[in-house]
């Protein structure tokens, strides 16, 4: 099973609802639809997703009630409104009902992408207070404070500052399979695309650093279709 972000797609016009929830699927998100504001409301009773893509012009309840509903009732919830095609009025009730950005229709899917991706960095939860200043990563040690790799000898080997954050993002989230494009995202501090291999070729150097035997990796492992897991050694 893997751990991809969850996003419900609250849209009454079924077209662009599936065309929204296949789009997002093929971006490794767990994305699933809904047509109004009571499926919403039972969707949510089973479980709360991460984000919430909320459409303003909705039969019933309408976007800017639902997103009051959400930030009282389920504050975790990232909310992007959908807003009617040059409607600066939805836009600014939109951000002042609660939500974390807006899209106005209609819209590049990469542009949505983009703004998903960033709220959900923005909510992500802050990284564990418990994380040690040391973790063992395959057979070397990587030291938070000092930024650096340790042998067990105590040798210092340095590490560049995207492999450190690399590293540190593993650390952060031990057996959980990271996306690829949001690792890139979250290390390069700039947009994807032209750079899509860089998270491959810093995985294989990183490899090279901290698995036993970089060709059978153990410790950063590929994980199909999404990205790159750490699984942090036993014991
Ligand atoms: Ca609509």
């Amino acid at each position: 099973m893997v751990d991809s972000p969850r996003i419900l797609v609250v849209e009454d016009e079924a077209t662009q609802r599936t065309l929204l929830v296949n789009y997002l699927t093929r971006q490794g998100f767990d994305a699933t639809g809904v047509a109004d504001g009571t499926a919403m409301r039972r969707a949510l009773q089973r479980d709360e997703p991460m984000l919430i893509l909320l459409d303003i012009g909705l039969p019933g309840e309408d976007g800017h009630s639902l997103a009051r509903y959400l930030r009282e009732s389920h504050p975790r919830v990232a909310i992007i409104m959908v807003t009617a095609a040059g409607d600066t009025v939805d836009r600014i009730i939109g951000l002042e009902t609660g939500a974390d950005d807006y899209i106005p229709k209609p819209f590049e899917p990469r542009e949505l992408l983009a703004r998903i991706r960033s709220v959900l960095r923005r909510s992500a939860p802050a990284p564990v207070a418990s994380l040690g200043p040391r973790i063992r990563m395959g057979r070397r040690v990587l030291d938070l404070e000092h930024r650096v790799l340790l042998e067990t000898d105590g040798t210092e080997e340095r590490l560049t500052a995207s492999e450190f954050e690399l590293l540190k993002l593993f650390a952060e989230n031990p057996n959980k399979p990271l996306n690829r494009d949001w690792l890139l995202e979250a290390t390069s501090h700039r947009e994807a695309d032209s750079f899509d291999r860089a998270v491959d070729l810093r995985i294989t150097r990183l490899r090279r650093k901290i698995e036993i035997d970089p060709a059978h990796p153990d410790a950063i492992r590929t994980v199909r279709g999404v990205g790159y897991v750490f699984v942090p050694p036993i014991g």
